[in-house]
């Protein structure tokens, strides 16, 4: 049986390609992975996320303890089967979701009890819990339950709650086991402080993780902030495994955080901006819903081959989207997922020519030259 591994086979600069091999199938990276918060890619079937060039998704273990539960997937025969996707999938390990989106949440060093978003009902999630439903879904890449602080948050604070990641990790990595074909991702927090990021890294590398995710960022804290922890935090891991940012983000986060050298990424952007009438195309966003569509014969980008692009003008995105017509979504989100996996495809192959200062030049002049003038 193929293991779990991950090879580097190209770097420019601190950027890096590479290919992270499971039993269930190979994941090009740097990669992007759609997320499928309750087993769906909303207003996508698996067959077509798969065609925008997708190799792995998100699922998101909050969500699916609560609805439909993590045993009754089990018995239906794990989330690959019960979702239509056969490919990699890795889980979150809830523990940013019950941050953002649970009530009445109490923290112990045991872990978090909180009620459900959806009915109120009490829940108690550690990290041997999080490993048992990750477990029970037969995720390919497990993550470490983690906390995340809310932010602003003192420096003593982002210490503390990173301390208690750490003393979790270290759970997680006990309660994971041996589970030849699957991976455990360790996750790295700290705030922006780069002391707090350097012991954090140092006390999941002691433990030893198959992979190592950036925690923490895209909560809020801006765009430069953000960079600036990927200037350094990124170099604090090893090499030879893959680094992955959690919840980024927009077209131009992305490439910065792969020219910082991360190899994955995850984000309900292309979908949820799909569902909302925004579309993301090589010259920036494109609001569907804006009068000046309502005419325009022309697809939101000649050079896209996805079948929004392929098939239908933005006259007639722009009428179904104000129709409130189902395939409105459909079509935009099918658009920004191949956006995105194109714009991975870009970058992989710019890595591995050598030429990513070129592209990364081409794609903000593209940007900054902004959306085609109306007719
Ligand atoms: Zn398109």
């Amino acid at each position: 049986m193929t293991q779990f591994s991950f090879s580097l086979s190209a770097t420019d600069g601190t950027a890096r390609t590479g290919v992270i091999s499971t039993p269930r199938g190979e994941i090009r990276t740097p990669a992007f992975m759609p997320v499928g918060t309750a087993a769906t890619v909303k207003a996508m079937m698996p067959e077509s996320v798969r065609a925008t060039g997708a190799d792995i998704l998100l699922g998101n273990t909050y969500h699916l303890m609560l609805r439909p539960t993590a045993e009754r997937i089990a018995r239906l025969g794990g989330l690959h089967k019960f979702m239509n996707w056969e490919r990699p999938i890795l889980t979150d390990s809830g523990g940013f979701q019950v941050m953002s989106l649970a009530s009445l949440r109490k923290l112990t060093e045991e872990g978090v009890t909180f009620s459900s978003h959806i009915d109120g009902s009490k829940h108690h999630l550690t990290p041997e819990r999080s490993m048992e439903i990750q477990k029970l879904l037969g995720s390919d890449i497990v993550m470490a339950f983690d906390e995340c602080p809310a932010l602003p948050a003192t420096d003593a604070e982002v210490a503390k709650s990173m301390r208690l990641s750490m003393r979790w990790a270290q759970r997680s990595r006990d309660a994971f086991g041996d589970r030849p074909g699957h991976a455990l991702f360790g996750i790295m927090q700290g705030g922006v402080t780069r002391e707090l990021r350097e012991e954090s890294a140092e006390a999941l590398k002691q433990i030893g993780f198959d992979g190592y995710a950036v925690g923490g960022l895209a909560v809020g804290e801006g765009q430069e902030a953000m960079f600036s922890v990927l200037d350094y935090a990124p170099g604090f891991l090893p090499e030879d495994k893959p680094r992955y940012l959690m919840g980024v983000g927009k077209p131009d986060d992305i490439v910065g955080a792969v020219e910082r050298g991360i190899d994955m990424m995850d984000c309900v952007l292309p979908s949820r901006s799909g569902r909302t009438g925004q579309a993301w195309t090589r010259r920036g966003q494109i609001n569907i819903k804006n009068a000046r569509h309502q005419d325009d014969p022309r697809p939101l980008d000649e050079a896209c081959t996805c079948p929004a692009c392929r098939n239908y003008s933005r006259a007639y995105l722009h009428h179904v989207f104000r129709s409130q017509e189902m395939i409105s979504g459909m079509l935009l989100t099918w658009h920004n997922l191949h956006y995105y996996q194109e714009l991975m495809q870009g970058l992989r192959d710019a890595i591995a020519a050598g030429t990513l200062s070129a592209f990364v030049a081409q794609f903000h002049a593209q940007r900054a030259e902004g959306d085609i003038d109306p007719l």
